[in-house]
């Protein structure tokens, strides 16, 4: 008996511990074999028999429980110890994504004019004609229409090449008064250091019915638009003609590298070309069927906005996917 128990306390894994389970308590273990002893001891000593052996039966089986639950707990804790997580220590895998800086621009952008409760409109890349330029009043003889090399397809659509025809597909389906922005990407066949064959537009339209919108109108919110993007920079509009306005203007600020004192980024003028804006041509209202409205439209590129924001010199690297150009924007 007291081997049996010194068999039990000695213990110091629950391997161990199993081990003697299976040698004292197993069906051929010490006791099964004492307990088969009873077939030989005469029948007058049987009950005294059974009940010493049962007496040891039980006080083995509380301490193998008791020896069993400190076991397992001191097994529990050292996995615990094994395998705890230092969730203050530095990982070198945890990376986090980040907006391609011509996404973050766009939203950006977007979020100003949704602010000054604009609506944002959407159209196709594949384009016809006639939205992509008749519409904007750039019949086929049109010399402007060689401003823009364009993609043609073979059934005679066309990638479009601004995001303009969205304002003629708008003024198509709605009626004034129209809010919209329409930004999106725009295809023609360049590609150099400041051109590549797909890049991002945004364009925006006003039109109300009568004439009260007004060049004033235009003019706040181009300058109003350009001060929250770049701070407070100087604005200057400057005569310029687009076929689909009437005035038209090219939009500059301030160099915001050289504060208009003059750097290459500048080609030392001082001043950076922004956009291009101007009160919508009556021959555009005409192709879509409004009679006495009045409107103007802006549009401007977005990748040329994110270059100067974050000076990047080459718009062909923000097409390039090359991870060492886009982790600087996390
Ligand atoms: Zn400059």
């Amino acid at each position: 008996m007291q081997a049996l128990v010194e068999k039990i306390t000695q213990c110091n894994t629950l391997k161990d511990l199993e081990a003697v389970r299976i040698e004292i308590f197993g069906k051929k273990g010490v006791l099964a074999q004492e307990f088969a002893k009873m077939k030989s001891v005469p029948n007058e000593e049987k009950k005294a028999f059974a009940q010493e052996l049962n007496r040891q039966k039980s006080q083995l089986t509380s301490l193998f429980d008791e020896k069993l639950e400190v076991l397992s707990k001191e097994a529990k804790e050292q996995t615990m110890r094994e395998e705890a997580v230092d969730v203050t220590l530095y990982s070198p895998l945890k990376v986090s994504g980040a907006l391609h800086p011509v996404n973050e621009t766009m939203n950006r952008m977007i979020d100003y004019f949704v602010s000054m409760n604009f609506t944002i409109e959407d159209g196709p890349f594949i384009e016809d004609d006639f939205h992509n330029f008749e519409a904007l009043n750039l019949p086929v003889y049109h010399p402007a229409r060689d401003m823009q090399d364009t993609f043609f397809l073979n059934d005679g659509h066309l990638l479009r090449t601004h995001t303009s025809p969205v304002q003629i597909r708008t003024m198509l389906s709605q009626k004034p008064p129209i809010r919209m922005i329409a930004p999106g990407s725009v295809f023609r066949r360049d590609f150099d250091l400041t051109h590549t064959p797909m890049f991002h537009q945004i364009e925006g339209l006003v039109v109300e019915e009568g004439d009260g919108v007004s060049f004033s109108h235009l003019k706040f919110i181009l300058e109003d638009f350009l001060r929250t993007m770049f701070g407070d920079v100087a604005v200057r509009f400057r005569p310029s003609f687009f076929p689909f306005t009437e005035p038209s203007t090219e939009v500059d600020i301030s160099c915001i590298f050289c504060e208009g004192t003059g750097c290459r980024v500048c080609s030392h003028t001082g001043w950076l070309e922004i956009l291009g804006a101007g009160m919508v041509d009556s021959n555009v209202f005409k192709a879509v069927g409004y009679e006495n409205v009045s409107g103007y439209a802006f549009g401007l590129g977005i990748e040329r906005i994110a270059m100067l924001l974050h000076q990047i010199p080459d718009l062909r690297s923000m097409f390039e996917g090359d991870l060492r150009l886009l982790e600087q924007f996390r």
